[in-house]
């Protein structure tokens, strides 16, 4: 029986990168940049001011103070948005507002806090003064913002392969760019197997259980980047499977089954992918998720869709995802292959290994009061008790060739949901 590593290899053996796409900027978050961005000017644009207040000449105001406060002719008004009418003249200052450009001549800027601007207004002035006392000396370039100073034009911003997050989105949008070329998102299209599945929604039966596994996986896909795309359901025939897995083939990068994998009387997923393509591989040595499938399905034109059969149940079905499917996602969406983030943890129980498998026990990690990871079971480890996933924030690794790891041993944690997982 392989490894899981023997199978993950084996498996991303058989997908490519995808191709780029123009894609909207809000469509981008998480995605894989294709294409070198080049500034086309500098940002900002002109050099501005970050304050509002005062745009003077220093030099007018040395030894300005509260005490001896310098008051100068206000000769104008620039807001943001606004180009200045005309070069700054020594011993004048101009009202300015923050991200308006700072107006020739003028080399600092002194913020309304430092002026007498508040008395001015409280006596009735309207904000339109003629005058103004300066309360602080400014040096050359107080509270100025050099053009270019953020990026310079001509300079290469990002480099194919930047993953772009909400930074790098909000980097992009100030280069003017609505759209940029970025590796397409794959479609994953999810084949529930099985004649006991109801629909959610569907009216409760009795003998009949309500598919989750199409739900969890297409959360895992789409918080993976994927476009998940859950189809209807196929009974346990080949005749329901062929037909399911016909239509779930357009359009897909990957087309993802759940149960019927195992060796009971209705498990057809094997034989209708040895039928409709070829088998690479079934079976890995690991619990849960023992039993698993994956090939190359067929297309009437002769092109392969990569199959990744899952087994049934709901627990293995998450974790064979996240050991299989999460790296084929990332491997298609052009992002290097990083494990999940994992702590090292002081078990508060024992993890139980019977017959050489990895075991991936369900855990909740968390830090004692002197900052020491630990981790105890989350609950029923069979792995048809999906409620336990749910209270798992973590899946705690028994190697293969450990029987046991005993109660304040160490096991490491693949973390589940880690945020800086997503790049
Ligand atoms: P199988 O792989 O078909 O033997 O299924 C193994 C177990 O998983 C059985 O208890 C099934 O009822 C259950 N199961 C199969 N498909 C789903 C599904 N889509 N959602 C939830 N449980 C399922
Ligand atoms: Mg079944």
């Amino acid at each position: 029986m392989l490894s899981v590593e023997e199978a993950r290899d084996r498996i991303l053996s058989y997908f490519d990168r995808l191709p780029a796409v123009e894609t909207p900027l809000i469509d981008a978050l998480g995605q894989v940049l294709a294409e070198e961005l080049i500034a086309p000017f500098d940002i900002p644009p002109l050099t501005n001011s970050a304050m509002d207040g005062y745009a003077v000449v220093a030099a007018d105001t040395i030894g300005a103070s509260t005490t001896t406060p310098v008051e100068l002719p206000v000769v104008g008004v620039i807001a943001a948005g606004q180009l200045p009418e005309r070069p700054l003249a020594p011993g004048t200052v101009v009202r300015i507002m923050t991200g308006a450009p700072v107006p020739d001549g003028s080399d600092a800027v002194v913020p309304f806090e430092d002026t007498d601007e508040l008395e001015r207004k409280k006596s009735g002035s309207d904000g339109s003064m003629s005058a103004i006392s300066i309360n602080t000396a400014a040096e050359p370039g107080d509270n100025i913002r050099d053009a270019g100073e953020d990026i310079t034009a001509g300079t290469v911003v990002f480099d194919e392969g930047e993953i772009l997050g909400a930074a790098q989105i909000g980097v992009i949008a100030s280069l003017g760019r609505a759209t940029m070329q970025v590796i397409r998102r794959p479609v994953v299209a999810i084949v529930s197997t099985g004649n006991e599945l109801l629909e959610p929604g569907q009216k409760h039966q009795p003998g009949k259980i309500y598919n989750s596994n199409a739900y969890s996986v297409a959360a895992m896909v789409a918080r993976y980047g994927g476009v998940p795309r859950i189809m209807s359901i196929a009974r346990d025939t080949v005749e329901s499977l062929e037909a399911a897995l016909e239509e779930a083939l357009e359009g897909a990068d990957l087309v993802v089954t759940s149960a019927g994998v195992s060796k009971g009387d209705y498990d057809v997923v094997k034989d209708v992918l040895s039928s409709k393509g070829e088998i690479a591989l079934w079976s890995v040595r690991m619990r849960p998720a023992k039993p698993l499938a994956f090939g190359m399905l067929k297309r009437k034109d002769g092109t392969g869709v990569p199959l990744l059969g899952l087994p049934g149940n709901p627990v293995s079905a998450m974790v064979a995802f996240e050991q299989f499917g999460r790296p084929a996602l990332r491997l298609m969406m052009g992002k290097v292959q990083a494990e999940k983030p994992s702590v090292e943890a002081v078990m508060d129980d024992a993890i139980h290994n019977y017959d050489g498998r990895r075991v991936y026990a369900r855990v909740h990690a968390y830090r004692d009061a002197s900052g020491v990871y630990h981790a105890r079971l989350a609950g029923n480890q069979s792995s048809g008790v999906l409620s336990s996933m749910a209270q798992a924030n973590g899946l705690a690794i028994c190697p293969d060739d450990v029987a046991m790891i005993d109660v304040g041993e160490i096991a490491r944690v693949e973390m589940l949901d880690w945020p800086d997982d997503i790049f």
